[in-house]
């Protein structure tokens, strides 16, 4: 039986040839993977830069004249 990718609709690469399957038939392909993979560490970093709160230091300053 040949899948097509349920993303794209095509059929896998043929240099990979693979798919990731799932229940009820559906299935991505290694490109697919790849756009994906791309699109979500974009937006993990996009959402961590947003999350990341601006530290500062701050250093007691020695009493002034004693
Ligand atoms: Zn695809």
């Amino acid at each position: 039986m040949t899948y097509t990718c349920s993303f794209c609709g095509l059929r896998p690469a043929p240099s990979i040839g693979r798919y990731l399957m799932a229940e009820g038939g559906v299935a991505i392909c290694s490109d697919c993977v790849d756009i994906c993979v791309e699109t979500f560490s974009e937006a993990r970093r996009d959402a961590a830069k947003a999350k990341t709160p601006k530290l500062r230091l701050v250093f007691p300053q020695p009493s002034q004249g004693a």
